[in-house]
């Protein structure tokens, strides 16, 4: 259960489309009013149209592309497991390829990204889709390490964040001054370690996260994808459904998914709306907040 007043009177979860193997990297797209995701290990893009309530295959053959957030010019800029990028969907449906490498090697496999305040995409690079079947390609981690990266408008790119053991999910607070990561690492320890933690940085004159402490754990398997709201709380999803946070990292309950819940985005026509990407399904439950702006 989620505390009084952050669902809207009378709200229902409910299953709005379904046919992902695994879903993720929800986004609402509103010059379209609709919603995409990815199905990761299905290799496509899914669409759902509220208006209708139609659900269709938007592109396939995308190379598993997982988390997706807006640039500052308000193109899709998306994760993408199998070609190891970052990468920019021009208006024409071409992709640009935002950053691939690093230090002269490979990155392992963005997961997900966020638009910081001034401009820049923070993205998280642990390595599911190089070690996870079907989440993309076979491959090693060439770096030695997992990192969240920053690319700048001028594409050039830096580690932010180096001591998250596996960085998944990750949003901004509304003011932009903290960002927040999920650490999903027990999701591979089968001996129970890793941490299911969300961690918070102070962001250090929007360049770099600084002083990182734990915010808050979720209650049962991993955070994955995470978002504020205009209030500064955090919806962070779990194998429970979406557990919220207070700004102080207070738990506020949780809405329970029947799958297993790995990112979520606030959409639909007023933005109140929070759909989720759980597993097989997208979920739809009706809200009293929306996104915060920097998320
Ligand atoms: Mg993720």
């Amino acid at each position: 259960m989620l505390a009084p007043g952050l669902l809207a009177d009378g709200a229902e979860l409910e299953k709005v489309a379904d046919g992902a193997i695994w879903a993720e990297g929800p986004l609402w797209l509103p010059d379209e009013q609709v919603v995409i995701w990815s199905d990761v290990v299905g290799d496509r893009i899914l669409q759902f149209d509220p208006a209708t309530g139609t659900r269709s295959v938007r592109r396939s053959g995308v190379e598993h592309t997982n988390g997706r957030c807006f640039d500052a010019g308000g193109l899709i800029v998306q994760c993408c497991h199998g070609r190891r990028a970052l990468e920019r969907v021009l208006a024409d449906g071409t992709i640009e390829t935002l950053a691939d490498h690093w230090n002269g090697v490979r990155l392992n496999s963005p997961n997900d990204v966020a638009l910081a305040p001034d401009g820049a995409l923070w993205f998280t690079d642990p390595r599911y889709g190089i070690t996870q079947p079907g989440e993309g390609h076979p491959g090693v981690v060439e770096y030695g390490d997992h990192f969240v990266f920053r690319v700048d408008p001028d594409g050039t790119l830096t580690p932010v964040a180096t001591d998250v053991v596996m960085p998944n999910g990750i949003c901004f607070s509304p003011d932009g001054s903290l960002v927040y990561i999920a650490d999903s690492s027990s999701a591979e320890d089968g001996a129970g370690g890793g941490t299911r933690t969300i961690r918070v940085y102070d962001v250090d004159g929007g360049r770099r996260a600084k002083s990182g402490r734990v915010f808050a754990a979720v209650s049962r398997g991993i955070p994955d994808g995470i978002r504020a709201d205009a209030e500064g709380r955090l919806w962070a999803s779990s194998a429970a459904g979406v557990e919220v946070f207070a700004p102080d990292g207070t738990a506020l309950g949780i809405l329970e998914v029947p799958e297993t819940t790995a990112n979520l985005v606030f959409g639909g026509p007023d933005g109140h709306d929070l759909y989720i990407a759980a597993t097989t399904g997208l979920y739809r439950v009706r809200t009293t907040t929306r996104a915060a702006s920097s998320s």
